[in-house]
């Protein structure tokens, strides 16, 4: 073939590439108005469960930490007391991050956790532009109320004990349960702080420090 000839059929077979494209079914996926519907076992957004009487699965283990390989995963237990009881035995996480900057969406984690108090959802929106925002909190994984559910902190359903959930005996909400009064412990420390505050503006007031809180065990 010339020289000439191929000028002019270089050019003219590329677009024949494009009119070819032209009449194949388009791929283009109108996200987000309209939402794939993905896998029943997709690996999307984790969540945190309740019991069906609305107190938390989660004991503040760190196993999912442990398990997680990205390390996208920051939890601090703290002990219940009968005064604020947020899950029904001895201990419940206080603070409970995914940094989804980090999560591979693996599915460690939810393997690991002994309670199945962490699963994940098939919620798959979780670009965004901040990496502040991409650290999701316990109030943003910490599932719904279903019916027959009491926010916690609350108390253990009467003659019930931590075992008798995992028993599944536990159904719903004993009936009058009533949400308790959370006192956060950051409140706790601040209040303690005002009064040590307070004090130490008082006048003769002694020098000496207070030994420094060790902080909620991990
Ligand atoms: S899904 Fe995988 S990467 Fe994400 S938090 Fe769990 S263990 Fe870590
Ligand atoms: S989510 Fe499960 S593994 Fe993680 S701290 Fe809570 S109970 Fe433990």
């Amino acid at each position: 073939m010339s020289e000439e000839s191929d000028k002019f059929q270089n050019p003219v077979a590329g677009f024949g590439v494009t009119f070819k494209a032209m009449f194949k079914k388009r791929l283009t996926e109108q996200y987000p108005e309209q939402q794939k519907v993905t896998a029943p076992r997709f690996h999307g957004r984790h969540q945190l469960n309740r019991h069906p009487d609305g107190l938390e699965k989660c004991i503040g283990c760190e196993l999912c930490a442990w398990a997680c390989p990205a390390d996208a995963i920051y939890v601090e237990g703290a002990d219940n007391t009968d005064e604020e009881r947020y899950s029904p035995g001895e201990r419940y996480g206080r603070v409970y991050q995914i940094n989804y900057a980090r999560c591979i969406l693996c599915g460690l984690c939810i393997e690991a956790c002994p309670t199945r108090a962490l699963t994940m959802t098939n919620d798959f929106d979780l670009a965004d532009s901040s990496r502040e925002n991409l650290i999701y909190t316990k109030e943003q994984l910490l599932a719904g109320l279903d019916e027959g559910m009491v926010d916690s902190p609350h108390a253990i359903y009467p003659g019930m004990d931590e075992q008798d959930y995992y028993r599944g005996l536990v159904t719903e909400a004993a009936p009058g349960t009533v949400q308790q009064a959370a006192v956060s412990k950051d409140s706790e420390k601040d209040s303690e702080e005002d009064s040590e505050k307070d004090s130490a503006d008082a006048p003769g007031a002694a020098s000496g420090k207070k030994e420094k809180d060790a902080g909620v065990g991990a």
